[in-house]
């Protein structure tokens, strides 16, 4: 008989128990396997407000909104009401030759969120599907203008825009890059606006206009290749939180109008009032010519995904010809349900003042942490909006590689689901969080920091005294 893997063994070690089943029958996301054999899953059984509540009963604070998905809360009754009422009525029907009122309705009121100036709505179910919509239309939209040698993308470094293919080709993450390079059609990449990366003595705004000298360069050199510029408005999240001046995003406007280069607004994690105002991109007093929306945009309830554009791009499509059309299609596209809980998720956004409450929660929030600014350990407090950050300082190598997954069981251990990105901790939970909450999530950050840094310096003595 072979022998079964290390996986099997220990999955059979923990018995029956679905967390144990999951091991064998689910392949988890941006996940090594058998790192499960030391840290065990979190089975969550169900969720109400702020909190996940497990197997046992045990709550978590949702310090992350589930993967920045959640907006209001976990099963908020408004959305509940409004997907029971839709499952009576329309669960689906497809979108090419027919149509619907939840699709009609989210796509007005979307464009009507831009005021009016992105007013075509093109759905799809996941952000990275988005992305790939968006580089696909700006490319088909130039050979449609008589421009088709505008075939080149230009990204950001350390820019993220999700994994299949096409978004994985304009995402600046290494290990993403050396895996599967190969793969990849390559864009160009100018630098960050990071402000971590001001230098001394310089603001963030001058960390912007340093990096959109890099820009400019590039469009002067290629800008008759390039069709569009795809960017993280604010905040590139998956970098960890690194932040920029809106100056940088007014720069980048003003440089693709010179050049004729679209300019791709990606604010699958920033948009719906993470970063302070509803779209991130606002905050520059400019808008994009394509504008990527998913994650919060149902609630975090549904895959739902849209790409919003402009008259002149969707007129370029316009046309008798099939060919000249856009050629995307996707099963689930528009579906009734996903579209039926980001209207119900908007509606609660014109019932209060959403962004206004939020302004006073999280600086709550951010009064609670401020003790940190001066903590030996941290670096780079840094906010914007409902998003808030900040580094710990690492020397040793061992320890900054195994600090985001000893510091996230710290919290889950202090009652909160966080999950640091490398050694950056970022707190971004649902908008929903009251005076005490935001302690207990203040709390079990502060503490999971000490217990992190207890444990690394103890294993770091303990190694040096081998
Ligand atoms: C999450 C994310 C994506 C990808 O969305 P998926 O739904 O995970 O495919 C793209 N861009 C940004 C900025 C994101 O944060």
């Amino acid at each position: 008989m072979e022998a079964a893997p290390a996986s099997a063994i220990h999955a059979s070690s923990q018995g029956n128990s679905w967390v144990a089943r999951s091991l064998r029958a689910v392949w988890h996301p941006c996940t090594q396997m058998k790192h499960h054999e030391r840290i065990p899953l979190l089975p969550i059984a169900r969720a109400q407000g702020a909190w996940l509540y497990d197997a046992d009963g045990r709550r978590y604070l949702d310090g992350i909104s589930s993967w920045w998905v959640n907006l209001f809360g976990h099963a908020h009754p408004a959305i509940n009401a409004a997907l029971v009422d839709q499952l009576g009525t329309l669960e689906h029907a497809m979108l090419a030759g027919c149509t619907h009122e939840p699709a009609v309705a989210l796509a007005e009121r979307l464009s009507a969120l831009t005021g009016g100036m992105l007013g075509h709505a093109f759905f799809a179910s996941d952000g990275a599907s988005a992305v790939e919509i968006a580089l696909k239309m700006s490319f088909h939209f130039w050979r449609n203008s008589g421009r088709p040698a505008k075939q080149e993308f230009v990204c950001v470094e350390q820019g993220y825009h999700g994994e299949t293919l096409g978004a994985l080709g304009v995402t600046d993450v290494a290990l993403f890059r050396d895996a599967y390079g190969p793969l990849l059609r390559q864009a160009h990449r100018v630098a960050s606006p990071d402000a971590r990366r001001a230098l001394p003595g310089e603001t963030a705004a001058d960390a912007a206009a340093r990096a959109l000298r890099d820009v400019a360069a590039l469009f002067e050199a290629r800008g008759d290749a390039i069709a569009a510029i795809i960017v993280e408005p604010l905040v590139q999240c998956a970098a960890g939180m690194a932040m920029h001046d809106a100056a940088y995003l007014r720069g980048l406007r003003a440089l693709c109008d010179r050049h004729g280069v679209h300019m791709i607004a990606d604010e699958i994690a920033v948009g719906f009032g993470r970063t302070g105002s509803f779209f991130a991109h606002e905050q520059a007093g400019i808008r994009p010519d394509l504008l990527c929306l998913s994650k919060g945009i149902s609630g975090g309830y549904l895959p739902l995904s849209v790409v919003l554009s402009r008259d002149a791009i969707h007129d370029a499509f316009y046309d008798d010809d099939v060919a000249r059309g856009f050629l995307h299609s996707h099963s689930y596209t528009g579906n009734p349900l996903a579209c039926r809980a980001a209207l119900a998720t908007l509606d609660l956004f014109e019932a209060h003042d959403v962004l206004a409450a939020n302004q006073a929660r999280f600086d709550a929030l951010a009064a609670r942490l401020s003790g940190l600014a001066t903590h030996p350990r941290v670096e780079h407090m840094r906010r914007c909006g409902a998003i808030l950050a900040f580094d710990v300082v690492l020397d040793d190598d061992r320890a900054r590689r195994g600090f985001a997954r000893c510091y996230a069981r710290h919290a889950l251990a202090a009652g909160a689901l966080l999950r640091p990105i490398g050694r950056t901790v970022y707190l971004m939970p649902p908008y929903v969080l009251d005076d005490e909450e935001i302690g207990l999530l203040a709390g079990a950050a502060m503490e999971a920091l000490e217990r992190t840094l207890d444990e690394s310096d103890a294993r770091i003595s303990a190694h040096t005294m081998e």
